[in-house]
């Protein structure tokens, strides 16, 4: 038999990748420390000791990031939708009901997959660039009986940080439903209590909070949530989702399909340095980083979208530069500066990322002056200077 497809002339990879790569300042990807790339060249036996060791070492520090004492901690292979996907999979099935809080694009993500698996879902949006409010939550739950409750901490698409969520959880709690929360951009970036606040399962991704690699997530399932997932009458529609299953690798250290071997060894060395500097001096780290970045985009001459009360310090929803286009825009940050920050999904904004290691300080000044440069060079006449004293005085404030 003729080979009849010919091998294809495609460029060396040295080729197509920049000489420099771009500083990634936009809403994930992020980027990522030494010793977590350096793990993510290691290949190693999925199943044995060594494995076994860095599983069961994952899954504590899982549940200090996580702040869950549950243990029932899984990782998933696949991108944090994946793992949203497990999350809203493995607890609702048709004749089941699903309260969808929307405030943006990845809310209502979960409220489509709910409906994907054939559940009966309820869903209810916050007005743009505003959260769920405890009192719009109430609203909702006493219209109806649910089962299952979506929601996320912070809503990357639209800069909207759901500030109530320890409330919601009590509500949803006192409503007898299971809460489900995507945290993907804010985990270890700014607190979530799994436990105290009463959440049932918390999902998260591995390239934005914790700045590891994108395709390898992680979810956390409470006792109760857990009970759910067990007694399930029906067969799971995803067969690499199914949470049961999963813990055959994460639990029992048995075969469930090949574990993404570099990808959770980097996710081990993310989380490792989180532990090492500890949530709360993290948590300090970005709120200055955010409050310094926010601080030099306004006396920059640059409005922000979301009112203060409501905005999420992870991802900064900055409104497009009047006048410019915004790709343009971002076009020159990379060309002429190096620096990658985010578009948005429709709405009329840029979104600069405070995600990990995005928050550092001479980051800031880097993406700081890489945008107002590129706007007055596109005639937008910001006051550059003006706005980089503004993130240093910002910055040595605290
Ligand atoms: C990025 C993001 C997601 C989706 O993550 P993927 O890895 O692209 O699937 C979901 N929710 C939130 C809040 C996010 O920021």
């Amino acid at each position: 038999m003729p080979i009849t497809v010919s091998p294809p002339d495609v460029s060396p990879l040295a080729q197509l990748l920049p000489d420099e790569p771009l500083l990634l300042m936009g809403a994930g990807p992020v980027p990522i420390p030494h010793a977590v790339a350096q793990a993510n060249s290691v290949v190693i036996n999925h199943l044995g000791p060594t494995m076994q060791a860095v599983i069961e070492g994952l899954k504590e520090l899982g549940g200090y990031a996580f702040q869950t004492r549950s243990g029932k901690i899984i990782g998933v292979a696949g991108s944090a939708s994946a793992a949203m996907e497990m999350a809203v999979s493995n607890l609702a099935w048709p004749g089941r009901s699903v309260l969808a809080l929307v405030s943006g694009t990845f809310s209502a993500r979960l409220g489509e997959m709910a409906t994907g698996v054939g559940a009966e879902v309820t869903t209810v949006c916050s007005p743009l660039a505003t959260p769920i409010t405890a009192a719009m939550a109430q609203a909702a739950l006493a219209g109806g009986r649910f089962d299952v409750v979506t929601i996320v901490q912070g809503e990357t698409s639209c800069g909207v940080l759901n500030a109530e969520l320890p409330q919601i959880a009590a509500l949803v709690k006192a409503h007898g439903a299971l809460l489900i929360v995507d945290a993907v951009c804010t985990l270890t970036t700014m607190p979530l209590r799994m436990d105290e606040w009463g959440i049932d399962v918390v999902v998260t991704g591995g390239q934005k909070g914790l700045s590891s690699i994108p395709g390898v997530s992680l979810i956390a399932f409470s006792d109760a949530a857990w009970q759910t997932v067990v007694a399930r009458p029906r067969p799971m529609p995803h067969w690499c989702l199914d949470a049961q299953r999963a813990w055959r690798f994460w639990g029992d250290h048995q075969y469930h399909y090949t574990a993404p071997v570099p990808g959770i060894l980097a996710l081990y060395q993310a989380l490792r340095l989180i532990s090492t500097e500890t949530l709360q001096r993290r948590f300090e780290r970005h709120a200055t980083c955010t409050a310094a970045l926010q601080a030099g985009i306004e006396a920059m001459g640059l409005q922000l979208f979301v009112p203060p009360e409501f905005r999420l310090p992870s991802v900064v929803a900055v409104v497009a530069p009047p006048g410019l286009d915004s790709d343009e825009v971002r076009r020159q940050m990379a060309d002429r500066h190096g620096v990658e920050i985010a578009g948005a999904f429709g709405l009329p904004i840029i979104r600069i990322g405070q995600m990990g290691e995005q928050c550092r300080s001479h980051h800031l000044f880097h993406v700081l002056s890489a945008l107002g440069e590129s706007c007055r060079r596109l005639g937008l006449p910001l006051d550059v200077s003006g706005g980089m004293a503004a993130l240093e005085a910002e910055l040595c404030a605290r």
